[in-house]
């Protein structure tokens, strides 16, 4: 008997800010509302968060706009095209940012504001985020959506490793885990102040370090028992150094590393983006 077409797992939300507020020198959690978040208006199924490192795109209006310029329609299958067509001086700014908390009504992220470093219009525009001010958000409406990368093997001890851009997927990670799961975290932050509460019930040792400090945190580390599985984010070319120092050096299976540059110095989403492109594999 044939069976429905599964609802296609992510669509555009129209969102605006409900508040924001700072979580140290160098992060502010902005929160989005809006009745398409919880499907109280009739633009399509409601934002399912899928915990973990969740990810989503959010489009942003350029400073001399009220909200993101986006495609006249959603369409699963063209939706990037469609967005890549406008004119790069007026289409949404995109950016990708990890789901911190998704309450009735409320969707928390944490962005980071480059602290010390070159600003971006995602970091700018957060800190100067306004109730009222209005988004798009390119979101999961599923939880099967395939979203997340955070996927250890049952009963693996588990490293985390990753920088401030990667605080909101690992407090969704150590939310996440089961009970008991052996787990060694070390997170790089700009300032002692940004450090967080990071509730969990799995057995976890987390530690903080300072700029430039997680390589050789990692590096100068035992690993939490035989056979971990290793999750790491962060600025590219960081996170490909301790990819190499844990399958090189300490022997993890490359298959139980999961790896993911969320940002490469010098170089915007928009340069990554279109290195992507033009090596035809845009997803
Ligand atoms: C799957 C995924 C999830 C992510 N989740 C989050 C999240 O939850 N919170 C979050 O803050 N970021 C997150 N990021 C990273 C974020 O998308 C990038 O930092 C992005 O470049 C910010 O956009 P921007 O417009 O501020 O800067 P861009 O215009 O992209 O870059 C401008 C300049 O700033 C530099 N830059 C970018 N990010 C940083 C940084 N963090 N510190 C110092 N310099 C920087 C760039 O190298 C460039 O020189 C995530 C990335 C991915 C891929």
């Amino acid at each position: 008997m044939p069976t429905a077409a599964p609802a296609d797992p992510y669509r555009f939300f129209d969102l605006h800010v409900l508040r924001s507020a700072p979580l140290g020198p160098s992060m502010v959690r902005v929160t989005f509302g809006g009745p398409a978040l919880d499907a109280a208006d009739d633009s399509g199924d409601a934002f399912v968060s899928a915990g973990r490192d969740q990810r989503f795109k959010l489009f942003l209006p350029h400073p001399h706009q009220d909200a993101p310029v986006m495609p006249a329609t959603w369409s699963p299958g063209t939706w990037f095209a469609d967005w890549r067509a406008l004119d790069p001086a007026e289409r949404g700014i995109m950016r990708s940012y990890t789901v911190r908390a998704r309450r009735p009504g409320e969707l928390d992220v944490d962005v980071a504001l480059h602290p010390g470093g070159a600003s971006g219009p995602a970091a700018r525009w957060a800190a100067a985020a306004r109730p009222g001010d209005r988004v798009v958000v390119l979101g999961p409406s599923g939880p099967d959506n395939g979203g997340y990368d955070f996927r250890p093997p049952p009963g693996a001890p588990v490293l985390i490793a990753g920088d401030l851009t990667a605080l909101p997927a690992i407090a969704g990670n150590l939310a996440w885990l089961p009970a008991g799961t052996g787990a060694r975290v070390w997170v790089e932050v700009p300032d002692a102040a940004d450090r967080q509460d990071l509730p969990t019930e799995a057995d976890a040792e987390i530690s903080w370090v300072g700029p430039g400090g997680l390589l050789d945190a990692v590096r100068g580390a035992e690993m939490p028992g035989t056979s971990p599985y290793a999750w790491i984010a962060g600025e590219a070319a960081v996170v490909r150094a301790l990819r190499r120092h844990l399958v090189n050096e300490r022997g993890l299976d490359r298959r139980a590393v999961t790896f993911t540059g969320y940002w490469r110095r010098g170089a915007t989403e928009e340069d990554l983006l279109a290195e992507v492109v033009a090596d035809g594999a845009a997803r």
